[in-house]
C-alpha cells in the first residue's frame, strides 16, 4: 500500500480512490499558506476563457508582469494591452491612464468592435473606478468597453475567473444578440477551446449528424457567433469547469436545454454523439457511431502492446480526470495519481467513478514539492499535465505527454488515434533508455524529508518499490527520511 504522509494541514487533501469519501475530500479550500502551490489567480482564469475572443482588445489594468503573464494561456500567444502600472499609480490612481490606454489601443486597432478591460490586484486594492471609465470610454468610442472585474485576489483560484468570465459574455457579447426563432439543427459547445484542432474533430463528427456549430466558446468565438449563440437549439457542456455555469445561465434566460458530455476517448465520444442524437431525434445515426467506434478500435490496434499495464500519472483541469482517466484505462494503461490545481467536489466525485484502480491518488492543489515526491513513489511510465509540469517529468526522468496538448488534436475518434499514438511514442521514446540513474534534484530530496513529517530514519511504506519502466529506470530509490 502506498504511503499517504503528507503536512498536517493538506492530509485532507490527499486520499487514495479506495479511501476516497467525496464529502470529507478538502478541494475548493483556499490554499495553504507556504505551500507552493501551481493555482493560477482569478485573472488568469478570466484570460482563460475570454483569451481567445476575437474582434475585440483585451487590456489588463496593472502592473505589465500581469499582462505577461496572463498573454499565454494553454501555450499561446494571445495579444495584449496593459496600463504598464507603476509605483506613482499606485500612490495617485491610474484611471486617467486607462482612459489615456483605452484611447490609444483604439487608435491602434482601429478595426477592433470593442475592448475588455481586467482588473488585476493592483487595480483592485487601490479601488479603481473602472467600471466608470469603462462606461465613459463606451460612449466616447461608440464601441463597447466591457470591465471584467477579475482582481487576483478576488478568489481561492482561478475557477473564480472562469466564472467571472462566463457573467461577461452572457451580459456583454450573448444578450446583445437579436432575438429570433431558434434556428434549426444548431448547437453550441461551451468549455471548447479548440486546442490544436479539436474542434475541427468535434465539428465533422456533429456535421455527420446534420447538426451545424454555431459558437465554440471560447475556441471560436467572435463578436457575431456569440450574439447568435441565444438562439442554438442545444449546448454541449464540454468541459464542467469553464461552461456549466454559462450552459445554466443560458437555460434560465433563453430556455436553451444543455447536456454534459466528453469528446475524450471512445466510449465517451460515441456516448455524447448518441446523447446529442437522440435530443435531434437522429436515433438513425447509432449505427454510424458504432462503425466509427469499430474503425477506430482497428487503428488503435497496433499502439494497444506497447500501453498494455503502463501505469500514468494526470495533473491537469480537473473536469477532465474522469474522461481523459477513461481514454487512458481503454488503451490498456493504469491510473496511479490523478491531481488538479483547483477541482470541484463534483469533478472528484466523477474522477473517483471513473477511475479503476483502488491504490490511485487523488490530490488536490498538488504543490510542485508534493508532486515530485508522489512522482517517485507512483513511478509512473507516462505523465499527463500542463507545460510547467513538464520540467520536473523530466528532471525525473519520466516521458511527459502535455495536456492540453501541443501537437495534434486529441478529441473525437481521430483524436483518440493521436493520444495513442503519442502516448506509444512517448514512452518509447529511446532517450529515456539513455539516461543514466542520477542524484535526484535537492529540491525533491529536501521535500521528501520535509512533506513526510516523519522523525529520524523512518521510510515510507510502498509496494511500489522496485517497480520498472522506462521512468522508474531513472529514478533513484527513495533518499533516508530524518
Ligand atoms: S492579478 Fe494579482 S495574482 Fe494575478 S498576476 Fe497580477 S499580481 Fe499576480
Amino acid at each position: 500500500m502506498l504511503s499517504l504522509d503528507a503536512l498536517p494541514e493538506r492530509q485532507g487533501h490527499v486520499t487514495s480512490k479506495a479511501h476516497f469519501v467525496p464529502e470529507q475530500f478538502q478541494c475548493e479550500r483556499a490554499t495553504l499558506p507556504g505551500v507552493i502551490s501551481s493555482r493560477a489567480c482569478v485573472l488568469y482564469g478570466a484570460r482563460w476563457v475570454l483569451a481567445p475572443v476575437r474582434e475585440v482588445l483585451h487590456l489588463i489594468h496593472g502592473p505589465v508582469g500581469c499582462a505577461y503573464y496572463s498573454s499565454q494561456v494553454r501555450g499561446k500567444n494571445y495579444p495584449v494591452y496593459s496600463t504598464a502600472l507603476k509605483e506613482e499609480d499606485v500612490v495617485f490612481g491610474g484611471q486617467q491612464k486607462l482612459r489615456r490606454a483605452i484611447g490609444e489601443a483604439l487608435r491602434l486597432q482601429p478595426a477592433a468592435r470593442g475592448v475588455l478591460v481586467y482588473t488585476t490586484c493592483a487595480a483592485g486594492l487601490i479601488g479603481e473606478d473602472v467600471e466608470t471609465v469603462c462606461r465613459e470610454a463606451s460612449l466616447q468610442f461608440g464601441r463597447p468597453v466591457v470591465p471584467v472585474n477579475c482582481p487576483g485576489f478576488g478568489g481561492k483560484s482561478q475557477g473564480t475567473g472562469h466564472d467571472v468570465a462566463a457573467r461577461v459574455l452572457l451580459e456583454h457579447f450573448i444578450a446583445r444578440g437579436p432575438a429570433g426563432p431558434v434556428l434549426e439543427n444548431t448547437l453550441n459547445i461551451l468549455g471548447e477551446f479548440d486546442v490544436q484542432g479539436d474542434l475541427q474533430e468535434i465539428e465533422q463528427l456533429l456535421s455527420e449528424l446534420g447538426l451545424n456549430v454555431l459558437c465554440a466558446v471560447s475556441g471560436r468565438a467572435a463578436v457575431e457567433n456569440l450574439a447568435l449563440a441565444r438562439r442554438a437549439a442545444l449546448n454541449i457542456v464540454h468541459c464542467r469547469r469553464t461552461g456549466e455555469l454559462l450552459a445554466r445561465l443560458l437555460e434560465e434566460r433563453y430556455g436553451i436545454s444543455y447536456l454534459k458530455g466528453s469528446f475524450f476517448g471512445i466510449a465517451e465520444t460515441a456516448k455524447t454523439l448518441k446523447a446529442v442524437g437522440r435530443f435531434f431525434n437522429r436515433e438513425d445515426a447509432c449505427g454510424h457511431i458504432e462503425e466509427k467506434v469499430a474503425e477506430t478500435w482497428r487503428r488503435v490496434a497496433p499502439y494497444l502492446p506497447q500501453l498494455a499495464g503502463k501505469r500514468v500519472a494526470m495533473f491537469f483541469g480537473a473536469s477532465r480526470i474522469g474522461s481523459m482517466a477513461r481514454a487512458f484505462q481503454e488503451l490498456g494503461m493504469e491510473i496511479v495519481f490523478a491531481g488538479a490545481q483547483c477541482g470541484s467536489r463534483e469533478d472528484y466525485r466523477e474522477a473517483g467513478r471513473c477511475i479503476a484502480g483502488g491504490d490511485t491518488l487523488l490530490v488536490d492543489d498538488a504543490s510542485v514539492q508534493e508532486l515530485g515526491e508522489f512522482l517517485r513513489r507512483c513511478r509512473p511510465h507516462l505523465m499527463v499535465g500542463g507545460t510547467r509540469e513538464k520540467f520536473l517529468a523530466h528532471k525525473l526522468g519520466i516521458p511527459y505527454l502535455v495536456f492540453p496538448q501541443q501537437n495534434t488534436p486529441y478529441a473525437g475518434f481521430n483524436g483518440f488515434v493521436n493520444l495513442a499514438r503519442e502516448a506509444a511514442a512517448t514512452i518509447n521514446a529511446p532517450v529515456w533508455q539513455m539516461l543514466r540513474p542520477a542524484r535526484p534534484p535537492d529540491l525533491v530530496i529536501l521535500s521528501a524529508r520535509r512533506w513526510a513529517g516523519a522523525g529520524p530514519g523512518r521510510r515510507p511504506s510502498s509496494s511500489l518499490s522496485g517497480r520498472e519502466g522506462p521512468g522508474a529506470a531513472c529514478i533513484p530509490p527513495d533518499p533516508p527520511f530524518g
